[in-house]
């Protein structure tokens, strides 16, 4: 496997301190020791991989999960939890621009889906998973972005069929979400959640469908619709790669310059006490980020936990790690003064994905017949990739097709400079850097 970070960015390091693994007990799946046939072979065990073998195992499909490490070990184990809109990094009129109206608010209409997408899947299978907040909670870091969330008001409502609601900024610390910001918009659609429990779930869910998940056996290549491990092939009709950031150049090598691996940053503090929050005037449910185009997320869980999450460095190793950690507990303490002593007990990092045009892909691979792949979904995979992992699944049983929208439907586009192409992101983010002042 050819991957364009170094090696350190996929091996345990990044992700220990992880709170996620401390909450639930994962269960045992085997190696992929001998050779297999099967309908489909799914790579990757995250959300998209366990949301399309969950759609196909209760289909009545003979399908198998293959994972290089453990379920849930990529971003669907380690992320922030956040249920919500996105998927994509596009504005409204590029999506005008590029597709017309029509189709800009068919992808709005997805990306809703999605959330109630993870919404029903919770609900049906019962899972305990901390959910918290009413919807999502987006906080101005300036006057002008304030007047901007104000003004475009209406196209949420003509993107997502909701009213959102507005806090001025000297309501703020009232409503419980103090902190150097300039007024509030929520939007009634998303939830918190724990990550780990969601993705354990889904997995005890495909295995008592009739769906066999293997871990620790990485799929060192695939030809045609066979996949082949260190210790085994499985041959397939049908081959789906849910990889995302962890993808590599050569499995498929379609992929190859398609995908643009990003990191992310998370802590997690000890339980805050009532006069904790008070002092800081943050007691609020609500699942928030700041209007930054390099942004911070953060909640308060369920438990008093307060989570924190930014961008992670440009590099991967031992030293860039601890570096990114202190920088996410630097902006911690800028944007939460009376908590800057506050014990941070777990802090980790992991890679989401982008695509060239901004947006996720779910489909074929082209020239690949019978194998699929969706991926990309700009740091917005909670529901976005649970909700592509079970379009695929349909586009796989030739039924009950869901309408995907155009926008997603658009084959990866290569990135200049091939393997190299980190060297796109330094200049991109200064340029968000300097947009966000
Ligand atoms: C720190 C962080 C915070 C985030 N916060 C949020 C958030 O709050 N809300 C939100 O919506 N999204 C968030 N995201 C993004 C979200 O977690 C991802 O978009 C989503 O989990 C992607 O799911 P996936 O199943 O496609 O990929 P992943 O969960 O990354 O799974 C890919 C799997 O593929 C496996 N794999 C790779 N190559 C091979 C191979 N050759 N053979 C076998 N297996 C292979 C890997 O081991 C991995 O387990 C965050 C991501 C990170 C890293």
């Amino acid at each position: 496997m050819t991957r364009i970070f170094p090696d350190f960015a996929y091996s345990d390091g990044p992700r220990a301190g992880c709170w996620w693994d401390d909450t639930c007990d994962l269960p045992d799946y085997p190696v992929m020791d001998s050779d297999i046939d099967c309908d489909v072979a799914i790579v990757g065990a995250g959300f998209t991989g366990l949301n399309a073998a969950l759609r196909l195992a209760e289909a009545g499909v003979d399908v198998i999960v293959v994972d290089a490490e453990t379920v849930g070990w990529g971003a669907s184990g380690r992320n922030g939890g956040f249920c919500c809109l996105g998927g994509g990094k596009i504005s409204d009129a590029q999506l005008d621009r590029r597709f017309g109206k029509d189709e800009r608010l068919a992808y709005r209409a997805a990306e809703k889906a999605a959330v109630f997408h993870v919404q029903n899947l919770i609900d049906r299978l019962q899972l305990d998973v901390d959910k918290h907040s009413n919807g999502e909670t987006e906080l101005a870091h300036n006057p002008r972005v304030f007047r901007d969330l104000v003004d475009t008001a209406a196209a949420i409502e003509e993107n997502y069929g909701v009213t959102p609601d507005f806090t001025s900024k000297d309501k703020l610390r009232d409503a419980g979400l103090n902190g150097p910001f300039h007024g509030a918009r929520t939007t009634p659609i998303g939830f918190g959640l724990n990550p780990r429990k969601y993705i354990v779930g889904l997995a005890r869910a495909v295995v008592k469908a009739g769906g066999r998940i293997f871990s620790n056996s990485p799929v060192l290549s695939i030809s045609g619709t066979t996949i082949l491990t260190k210790l085994g092939r499985a041959t397939a009709k049908n081959v789906i790669v849910a990889t995302n950031g962890y993808s590599s150049e050569t499995v498929p090598n379609w992929l190859s310059g398609r995908y643009m691996p990003a990191q992310s940053s998370v802590l997690v503090t000890r339980p805050l006490s009532q006069a904790e929050q008070s002092e800081q005037g943050w007691s609020s449910a609500q699942m928030a980020f700041d209007s930054r185009n390099l942004l911070h997320y953060f909640r308060l869980m369920p438990d008093g936990r307060f989570l924190f999450g930014m961008r992670g460095g440009l590099r991967s190793s031992p030293r860039s790690e601890a570096q990114s950690r202190r920088k996410t507990h630097h902006d911690f303490k800028q944007m939460f003064p009376a908590w800057a002593q506050i014990d941070v007990t777990h802090s980790w990092s992991g890679m989401v994905c982008v695509a060239r045009n901004l947006l996720p892909y779910v489909g074929p691979i082209p020239e690949q017949p019978g194998v699929y792949t969706a991926l990309c979904y700009h740091g917005n995979g909670v529901a976005m990739g649970s909700f592509s992992g079970a379009c695929l699944a349909d586009l796989v049983l030739h039924q009950n097709e869901r309408a995907l929208p155009k926008a997603m439907r658009q084959p990866l586009a290569t990135f200049p400079f091939g393997k190299a192409r980190r060297l796109l992101m330094p200049p991109v983010y200064a340029g968000y850097a300097v947009s966000d002042l």
